[in-house]
Formats: C-alpha cells, structure tokens, sequence
C-alpha cells in the first residue's frame, strides 16, 4: 500500500482542536488512504515551505495564523481576498491557493437545516473574525440586508464595509431580522443550567417565534441564548453545523470532492462528548 496523503491543522494552539476528528472521519468514511494531523506552528512562511518540501495536500489554518498566511499563499480565493484571512492551503498545479471556507460554510449550514438567504433580513451579533466571513458570505448569496451590532462600534463599522448589504444596525434591528446570528464568543463554555444574562448574546424578549437563531458557538451545542429562542417558538442551528460544513469545503479543495457530512458531524459530536 503506498503512503498516505497528509493534510494537516497548523496553528497555535491546536489541541483543542476538533479538525483531526472532523477530517479523519471523512476521509475514512470515503476509504480514501489519506491521514489527518496537527502541528503547533506559528510561522507561516516555514510552514508553507515544508508543505512544499514535504508534500503536505493541504493545510487548515487557524490562530494566529490566518492572515500571515494570506500573505504567504501565491494566489487567494475571492472570500480571502476580501477577508485578507485564510482557513484553508490547497494545491493548484505547483500553486498554493489559500481559501477562506467558513462564511461558505455557514451558509452552506443554514443551507442543510432548510433556511434560505437570499432575500432575508439579517441580524449579525458580534464583528470579529468569524463574523466578517460570515457577512461577506451572507452578502455574496443574496441577503437583502445585514445589520451589524458589536460591543464595539468601530468593529462593527469595518465589518458592515466587507457587503453593500451591510450596515451598522439597532437593538431593534434584531426583533426585525428573519435570522438573527451570534457571531461572539458569549455563551461559550456555559451550560444551559448556569447562564446568566451575560451569557446571552443579546436580550431574548427582543427574538420573536417564526425566527431563525444561529449560533456560531457549538461548545455547549445548545446555548441558552438558543434555547431562550426556541422557547419562544424561534427555529434554531447551531454552530456545529458551520464548523462541519467549513471542513467539508476545505476537503472538497483537496480532493475535489465534497466529503460525507453527516460522518464530520458524528465525529464531532462523539468528540465533543468526550470533553
Ligand atoms: P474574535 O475575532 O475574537 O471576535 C470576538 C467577538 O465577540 C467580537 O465581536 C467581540 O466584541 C465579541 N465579544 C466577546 N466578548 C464579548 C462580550 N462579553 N460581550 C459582547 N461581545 C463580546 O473571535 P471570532 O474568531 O470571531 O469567534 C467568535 C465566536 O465564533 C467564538 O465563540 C468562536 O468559537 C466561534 N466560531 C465558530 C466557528 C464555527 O465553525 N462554528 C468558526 C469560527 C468561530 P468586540 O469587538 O467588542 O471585542
């Protein structure tokens, strides 16, 4: 049998990472000969040269990384370009094309759990990294319009600048939304049981029933702020579907071909349970 391909994470740190499960379990779902590692890296250059010394067929990228690896990769996907950020390392011929996959994959998420986005109006909590690819990809399928809300407004006005179908919005701006996602880290870590206020990513009397509420939190998988809206007769889709869905689409760069989701999302959720 000859040698595996080996894709691989880099970053810092990388043990807490799920990508080994996610990835590792599609590719043995495919029957593919392919292996899946991680290395605790944090110079991108000799990180993309040992990709090319050693053969690497890919790279994820994840902190601190992301954008010294923008600047490192010969050639970038559109999202990454806008993004100056990159989760992903494929080989075009004897090119490095660095791609941005997670605003891809949150759409593709939503996608998978029945919610469309074009035409919608959306709400978008937070506006840092993942809600900037967030608002680009919600902006390239067609949402009508993206209101942006961050703790920090200066944040919130670069991000709203990614879409013409961003802008700065309201607290009310939420209650309006068709779907409303919390792009912040509030809730992570905190079981259903032992939130506080402060562990909603906003007010939940201001989420109505018929909405749709993502969460990009998927530790806990349910948060209370998603369980507070479903309370109230909201549909909601957790961040886990995000996660699986970014990897499915770094895979499809590898490999070409889109990987057995539902697989990732076993994985990941035996992993999760694991913690
Ligand atoms: P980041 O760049 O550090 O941004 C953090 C965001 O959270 C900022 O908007 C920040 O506001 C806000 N924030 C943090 N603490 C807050 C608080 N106490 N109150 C109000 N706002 C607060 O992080 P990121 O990479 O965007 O990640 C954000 C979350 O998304 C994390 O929980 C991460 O795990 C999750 N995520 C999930 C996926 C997935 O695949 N599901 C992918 C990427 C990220 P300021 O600008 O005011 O600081």
């Amino acid at each position: 049998m000859s040698a595996p391909r080996i894709a691989a994470l880099i970053g810092s740190p990388v043990g807490h990472s799920l990508s080994p499960a996610l990835h590792q379990a599609a590719f043995d779902a495919a029957g593919v000969n392919w292996a899946y590692t991680a290395f605790d890296i944090t110079d991108a250059a000799a990180a993309l040269s040992a990709m090319r010394l050693l053969g690497l067929a890919g790279l994820s990228v994840t902190m601190p990384l992301k954008e010294d690896v923008a600047r490192a990769v010969d050639r970038l996907d559109p999202a990454a370009r806008v993004l100056h950020s990159v989760n992903t390392v494929s080989w075009d011929g004897d090119e490095l094309v660095g791609s941005s996959t997670d605003g891809a994959g949150f759409v593709a998420s939503l996608a998978a759990a029945g919610v469309e986005v074009e035409g919608a109006q959306i709400s978008v909590i937070g506006a840092g990294g993942a809600a900037r690819s967030v608002i680009d990809a919600l902006g390239r399928v067609g949402a009508a319009d993206i209101t942006v809300l961050n703790r920090t407004r200066d944040r919130a006005e670069q991000a709203a600048s990614l879409s013409k179908a961003a802008s700065v919005g309201i607290v009310s701006d939420i209650t309006r939304a068709d779907i409303v996602i919390n792009a912040t880290s509030v809730g992570m870590g905190v079981s259903v049981d032992d939130a506080t206020e402060a562990d909603m990513a906003c007010d939940p009397a201001l989420l109505r029933s018929g909405q749709v509420i993502a969460d990009l939190v998927y530790h806990p998988l349910e948060t209370a702020w998603m369980r507070a809206a479903a309370d109230i007769g909201a549909t909601t889709v957790d961040g886990l579907g995000m996660l699986v869905h970014q990897a499915a689409l770094q895979q499809l760069r590898w490999l070409g071909e889109m990987p057995d989701t539902t697989a990732m999302r076993i994985a990941a959720e035996a992993e999760l349970a694991r913690r």
